[in-house]
């Protein structure tokens, strides 16, 4: 291949011989982008103390280019969600997201981001985060070691080299819609969805009352004997 490249076919002017470098614009813009990935600083759980030391002297992910956590969402790249999702939290993560400019990645640190884990199904937790925004990479573990969190990051930079500039999603003429934010009621729901939950609800109040009214006009049952 660097046979190819030192001899194309052509003459170079010896001015300008290993002084010029051919690529293609995915490749450099690609390059740029996965070497200087900001993640959000923030933790949600156990799995951030494993985060943390992520960024310390022995593993260090200052050596792909991360060192740099952003405590805003508007200079952050990489939304590292590490730990427990609770239904509380939610509302607050889309908001996070969506305030975060394009391009933006999601990786889900553990079982519990990943998918409840040992609390899934519980009263206060949501079973996984990407219920409710777009995950590109998971990380297995309770809690992921810090070489996992390592090999999520490579795993992302693996993923960004896959991608074009012709077809990313930020740079497409429609633009993107922000995610719908949920709130928290007595359960987490959706405002946008208020008429469709309310239909719900109300038909749901109807079937128990006619329910209710078959069971009253029932016969009082009689002893035969
Ligand atoms: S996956 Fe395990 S370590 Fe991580 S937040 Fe959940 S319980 Fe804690």
């Amino acid at each position: 291949m660097s046979q190819d490249l030192t001899n194309p076919g052509y003459e170079i002017p010896p001015e300008i011989q290993n002084q010029v470098t051919i690529t293609t614009l995915d490749k450099i813009y690609n390059w740029g982008r996965r070497s200087s990935i900001w993640p959000m600083m923030f933790g949600l759980a156990c799995c951030a103390i494993e985060m943390i030391v992520t960024a310390t002297s022995r593993f260090d992910f200052g050596r792909f280019g991360m060192e740099i956590m952003r405590p805003s969402p508007r200079q952050a790249d990489l939304m590292i969600v590490a730990g427990t999702v609770t239904k509380k939290m939610i509302p607050q993560i889309v908001r996070l997201y969506n305030q975060m400019p394009e391009p933006k990645y999601v990786l889900a640190m553990g079982a519990c981001a990943s998918g409840g884990g040992p609390f899934k199904e519980g009263y206060n937790v949501v079973s996984g985060v990407d219920e409710f925004v777009p995950v590109d990479v998971y990380v297995a573990g309770c809690p992921p070691t810090p070489q996992a969190l390592l090999n999520g990051f490579i795993t992302l930079q693996k993923l960004i080299d896959t991608q074009s500039i012709k077809t990313v999603r930020w740079y497409r003429r429609e633009p993107v819609a922000p995610l719908p934010v949920p709130v928290l009621g007595p359960d987490i729901m959706y405002p946008q969805k208020y008429a469709e939950i309310r239909e719900y609800s109300l038909k749901k109040r109807q079937d128990q009352q006619t329910v209710a009214q078959q069971t009253l006009d029932q016969p009082p049952v009689t002893d035969a004997g």
